[in-house]
């Protein structure tokens, strides 16, 4: 679904990405991890085109990232199957969560509200807020909020699912339901790329972990063996931070 080889980013002088290459297949689950600065979320935000990539090749969903002729109609496409939750939930504060669900599918997909509406209650079901239609994201947890981003996310049937240190900003107890509703997610076959800091989570859901290292891919494989059995002396050094 997404291939990319050999693509770099720079900001400025500053080299981000440095020649990563890999694949993300239909239906599998990838955590990416790492240290703070060494280009994850950079990574993310390419597979989007929230980020330009500078040189390399880059296929999202069968749409050409590194075509020089990429236009707007592209992008329109892109952004219709890809997906993506950050850390910060970016709810739009003054609509409320069914408003916030229904938005994009209506101004972008051109669907009726009623048929919108009944999408929407579909996914607050499924993210477990349904009774939660009618409220504003401030009367929400930060669980809430982000399992609300997430059904927001759902609701222009992406194809793939972005997410960035989705659980980073919650309380710890809020950690877990967030974590679930992604798991589920990952049961039903979305294909999902995750940076994460959850070594849990990456070694039971994923199904390929990315260790990346200023800006390039350290270390990858099923997620039991890197995580388990890290290869490199800066995968373990990293890992043992993190306890
Ligand atoms: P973290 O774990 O802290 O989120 P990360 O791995 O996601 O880190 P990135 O956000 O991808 O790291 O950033 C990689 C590097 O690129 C950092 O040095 C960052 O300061 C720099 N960077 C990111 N975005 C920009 C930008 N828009 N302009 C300039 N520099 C940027
Ligand atoms: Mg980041």
């Amino acid at each position: 679904v997404i291939t990319f080889h050999n693509i770099e980013k720079n900001f400025g002088s500053l080299k981000v990405l440095k020649g990563i290459s890999g694949e993300i297949n239909r239906g599998e689950v990838v955590a990416v991890i790492g240290s703070s600065g060494c280009g994850k979320s950079t990574l993310l935000r390419c597979f989007n085109r929230l980020e330009k990539i500078d040189s390399g090749h880059l296929t999202v969903n069968g749409i050409n990232l590194s075509h020089p002729q990429f236009n707007q109609k592209q992008l329109r496409q892109l952004r219709t199957q890809v997906g993506m939750v950050f850390q910060q939930f970016n709810l739009f504060p003054h609509l409320t969560v069914l408003e916030n669900l229904i938005l994009a599918p209506c101004k972008v997909l051109g669907k009726t509200r009623k048929e919108s509406t009944q999408q929407a209650g579909f996914y607050l079901e499924k993210v477990g807020l349904f009774d939660k239609a009618s409220a504003y994201p401030q009367q929400l947890s930060g669980g809430q909020k982000q399992r609300v981003a997430i059904a927001r996310s759902l609701c222009m049937n992406p194809q793939i699912m972005l997410f960035d240190e989705p659980t980073s900003a919650l309380d710890p107890e809020l950690v877990g339901e967030v974590l679930q509703v992604m798991q589920e997610l990952a049961t039903e076959g979305m294909t999902m790329v995750v940076v994460t800091h959850e070594m849990q989570f990456a070694r039971e859901v994923a199904h390929r972990v990315i260790f990346m290292d200023k800006g390039i891919v350290a270390e990858q494989g099923p997620a039991s063996e890197v995580i388990s059995n890290p290869r490199s002396d800066r995968l373990r050094t990293f890992l043992s931070r993190l306890n």
